[in-house]
């Protein structure tokens, strides 16, 4: 292969622990003096005690990203970088105002430095922005040239988040392997091997520490699990590249923004829906074993620390069948990932996967409840 290929692994630099951001004035100030800060109404409110003395002696201005990572939004961020005469870009918060910020930065040729609230992303990591509609709906991606020029990891700052957060990382996170190894799996480059290798890694890493890092917020498993969502899930994206590509997991959770009542529903906890029902459609339309104990491990870690597993887990009990088609529908669009699977893939089939995501692993008659397995291994249900 000639192409020419650019890879964004990381960011400049990544500066983590308890309370950095108070000492981390210098870094901020090497990058600039009118920094425009960007991040929802709430969050800037919550993360300001930790950032006053990081920004003291600068020439600061706040700005909401307001609904979403959305066109509107950025045209008025903007607007607010050439009234202030911003030289810098610092994103706050979760997902969508870090993919704003990163934007905004790429659009206004400025450095950026992103500080993560919580672990329910790696948009902190990675060179890549997410645009929804003004209404939430997902529209497309946009990979940026470069990651960010810093990026500062305060544990104190991310322990504030709520617990569903981590959780929601986690789910995010754990896609990485289902993803990537269905659509880089065969790979030789050398890059895609590491990256997918790294991939089941984490998914190893987040299987044994998740449960006692939710137990314990603060402690050393939890800290181990923050950066295993926030900072490795990026380098695996980092090393892989565009061609170690999410697949219907992420195309899944696209269509179900599609649906406004999914909006209540964090990002990751939709990813994670949508890995189910990719091992669904693997086992529908291909067979595949491997799928089948795959989803029935995953099940039981769902189970564990309380990932949805179904429609009603999202809040989407009364979902229509309308939305549910629209949903399906959006996620086998011609141009989406879900494509990245090695069969074809229709809408029916789709919807059929998912509203089937708890769908017994093992081939009995319904009602026959007489299986010499205990009840717990055969139907996983929610924690109450
Ligand atoms: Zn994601």
């Amino acid at each position: 292969m000639s192409t020419i290929s650019t890879l964004m692994v990381a960011p400049s630099q990544v500066v983590r622990g308890s309370g950095i951001l108070s000492g981390s004035g210098s870094l901020v100030a090497r990058l600039g003096q009118r920094p425009l800060l960007v991040g929802g109404d709430r969050t800037l409110q919550a993360a300001a005690p930790f950032l006053t003395e990081m920004l003291h002696g600068l020439k600061v201005v706040q700005a909401s990203y307001r609904n979403d990572c959305c066109e509107t939004s950025l045209a008025q961020l903007r607007q607010a970088v050439t009234d202030h005469g911003a030289d810098l870009i610092i994103g706050v918060g979760g997902g969508k105002a870090l993919d704003a910020a990163k934007l905004l930065a790429h659009q206004t040729q400025l450095p950026v430095i992103t500080i993560p609230t919580s672990a329910a992303t790696c948009a902190a990591w990675t060179a890549l922005s997410n645009v929804y509609s003004d209404q939430g709906a997902f529209r497309y991606d946009v990979g940026l040239p470069v990651c960010p020029n810093l990026l500062l990891l305060d544990y104190e700052l991310v322990a504030t988040a709520p617990k569903r957060t981590l959780i929601a990382g986690i789910g995010d996170a754990i896609a990485k392997w289902y993803e990537a190894s269905v659509s880089s799996g065969h790979s030789s480059q050398t890059l895609i091997i590491g990256a997918v290798q790294q991939a089941r890694v984490l998914r190893d890493i987040l299987f044994q520490k998740s449960a006692a890092a939710l137990e314990n917020p603060g402690g050393d498993d939890w800290r181990e699990v923050v950066d295993a969502s926030v900072l490795m899930a990026g380098v695996i994206g980092g090393i892989g590249g565009a061609q170690c590509r999410t697949v219907a997991a992420h195309s899944v959770h696209n269509g179900l923004t599609q649906i406004p009542s999914s909006h209540s529903m964090l990002h990751g906890e939709k990813v994670a829906y949508g890995i189910l029902v990719q091992l669904r459609l693997e086992e529908m339309a291909a067979n595949n074993a491997l799928a089948v104990a795959a989803r029935q491990q995953l099940l039981r870690f769902y189970t564990q620390i309380g990932l949805p597993m179904t429609l009603n887990d999202l809040g989407l009990e009364e979902m229509s069948v309308m939305e549910l088609r629209q949903a399906a529908e959006f996620a086998c669009q011609p141009q989406s990932d879900i494509h990245h699977l090695p069969f074809a893939v229709s809408p029916q089939q789709v919807m059929a996967a998912m509203v089937s995501t708890t769908a017994p692993c093992r081939r009995s008659p319904p009602e026959a409840s007489v299986s010499p397995l205990p009840s717990k291994a055969q139907s996983p249900s929610r924690k109450s």
